[in-house]
């Protein structure tokens, strides 16, 4: 049973064999269901502890560790950052961060920034292909959060461009098709300093999702070590059974921490939903088990008192 830490966004201390969902989205980024009502359902479905990691917003946090303190459950306070790394965009979960550190928040001003500037441009290009008002509908369906590619194609679909989310990444989003604007997020460093500057500590999201080689996604691992990244998604929502083994044969050999995330957008992603995450291989240990992860919990501990 957890306890209650006073002011503190850590509502925690959870018993080490909770279940453990260390990254979900909100309306606050690109998922469906608002903070308190991904909290409830998080608890509903046996979840634990809760991280909210929505893309470079921590405008859900405060609401999301409210009701986990009304749920009884464990929260965890996190943000997915977006890097792009030699030119391909990887996603760095950042757990147990203050959110209000300024450092972060000037880091998350500057890729909002590069968020709205591509959400004009995909319109502008979508409009070019006949396609109008593709701004204000994608703005209709972010409610107010931050504008993603998510938001656009929920409009493309209900437009009847495309049958499904996926399929307008397919035809419409991805490079080469004619909605793809190129540009850069954060840099792999700054992604990391951020997390540090917040107190956090820095985990690469679904590692087996990036289409880069075997010796690529190594050469990715010793960076993120260099820069002080502790532990890799072993389990994700979107990982095989098979991905899920390799990854934990990786962390086992460059000695780092394995976490657990479901990556859960909402109820309407039917193959995926809280609750439901298969444990962790034996022989990784879980990044709720490194020292990093007690330190952290202990200054936000003192923090709170
Ligand atoms: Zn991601
Ligand atoms: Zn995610």
């Amino acid at each position: 049973m957890a306890e209650k830490s006073g002011d503190s966004l850590l509502y925690s201390r959870p018993m080490l064999n909770s279940t453990y969902d260390l990254h979900t989205h909100s309306t606050a980024s690109d998922g469906t269901l608002t903070p308190a009502e991904l909290v409830r359902r998080a608890a509903a479905t046996g979840v634990g502890v809760l991280a909210l990691t929505d893309h470079d917003e921590t405008a859900g946090l405060e609401a999301a560790a409210e009701a986990a303190r009304q749920a009884r459950i464990g929260f965890v306070p996190g943000i997915e950052l977006s890097v792009t790394w030699s030119h391909q965009t990887v996603h760095i979960v950042g757990l147990q961060i203050q959110p209000e550190t300024p450092v972060l928040q000037a880091g998350i001003g500057k890729l909002r920034e590069f968020r709205n500037w591509r959400g004009e441009e995909i319109a502008r290009r979508l409009e070019k292909k006949g396609i109008g008002g593709a701004y204000q509908g994608a703005l209709g369906f972010a409610g107010g959060g931050i504008l993603s590619r998510t938001h656009f194609a929920h409009f493309l679909v209900e437009q009847g461009h495309a049958r499904d989310v996926r399929q307008v990444f397919k035809r419409f989003l991805v490079q080469g098709k004619p909605g793809y604007v190129p540009g850069q997020w954060a840099s792999l460093e700054d992604a990391l300093s951020w997390i540090h500057a917040a107190g956090g500590l820095a985990v690469i999201a679904h590692p087996a999702r990036y289409r880069i080689s075997a010796t690529r996604l190594r050469q990715l691992l010793g960076e993120f070590r260099e820069l002080g990244g502790v532990a890799l998604e072993v389990v994700s929502g979107s990982h095989s059974r098979d991905e899920i083994m390799q990854m934990s044969t990786l962390v086992r050999q460059l000695g780092f921490a394995a976490s657990a995330g479901s990556d859960y957008h909402g109820p309407e992603n039917p193959y995926l939903d809280l609750g439901r995450l298969p444990e962790l291989p034996a022989g990784c240990r879980p990044l709720w088990q490194h020292e990093a992860w007690q330190d952290v919990q202990e200054t936000a501990d003192r923090r709170a008192i």
